[in-house]
């Protein structure tokens, strides 16, 4: 396939919300560990001290569902002022263990966009999270013969972008993130030059909020991955 003057020869995926459902695991597990702890706090604050233990933690343990549980345990010593019984902690790990078993549930039109644009284009896998995991999500979801490269990466800045865009392709320029993170996939993508398109997932980690860049031209927002091949065809 001759790659000279095409305006797009690469695509970048996000993994988690983007092709796959993942945050509803995750609230399910916070449930459980909230109910785990109601004896000895409100849930609101559970919640609230949980999320500020996550983001305290995250330079150290980087994105993942080890470091969740890690997080998910230092809440619980908190907030029970270290009170908390070892019957408790081990449960805390049981629902972390249950949380990296999840089932792998792809989302509507991934598959078959993916496979509408396979060989057409490069398609490379950029994801955070723990590399077991994701390799275990990967090879579940049967998706991974559909694309040419898989980034499994500790953080998604510009430079991430950059460096893959031109390792895997020829450029940010000629490529495009596609995700459900504004704050991780979209914002970044466009900063080193890329294409940004939007798939906005009801569930999105507070985390990862972050306002709409509409005014960046490079900028696109769909509803679902179905509308995918509409803004590629788009771009000329
Ligand atoms: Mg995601």
């Amino acid at each position: 396939m001759s790659m000279t003057q095409r305006p797009l020869t690469t695509i970048g995926f996000d993994a988690d919300d983007t092709l796959w459902q993942n945050e509803q695991f995750y609230r399910l597990t916070e449930r459980q560990f909230i109910e785990l702890l109601a004896d000895h706090a409100e849930s609101e604050n559970i919640s609230q001290e949980l999320l500020e233990t996550e983001k305290r933690n995250l330079h150290r343990y980087g994105f993942g569902i080890k470091g969740f549980t890690l997080s998910m345990i230092e809440t619980a010593i908190e907030i029970t002022k270290g009170e908390v019984p070892t019957t408790v902690i081990a449960q805390i790990l049981d629902i972390g263990r249950d949380l990296l078993a999840h089932p792998v549930e792809t989302l509507p039109n991934v598959r078959e966009t993916l496979e509408a644009l396979t060989g057409n284009y490069l398609l490379v896998l950029i994801t955070k999270g723990d590399l077991f995991d994701q390799e275990r999500k990967l090879a579940q979801s049967g998706l991974g013969d559909l694309f040419d490269a898989i980034e499994i990466v500790s953080d998604k800045n510009a430079s991430t972008y950059r460096r893959i865009f031109s390792k895997v392709g020829d450029g940010p320029e000629r490529a495009m993130m596609v995700g459900n993170s504004l704050k991780s996939d979209i914002v970044p993508a466009l900063a080193a030059g890329s294409y940004g398109v939007f798939v906005p997932h009801e569930l999105t980690w507070a985390f990862e909020h972050v306002a709409e860049p509409t005014e960046a031209p490079r900028f696109r927002k769909i509803e679902h991955l179905g509308e995918l091949r509409g803004v590629i065809d788009g771009l000329g």
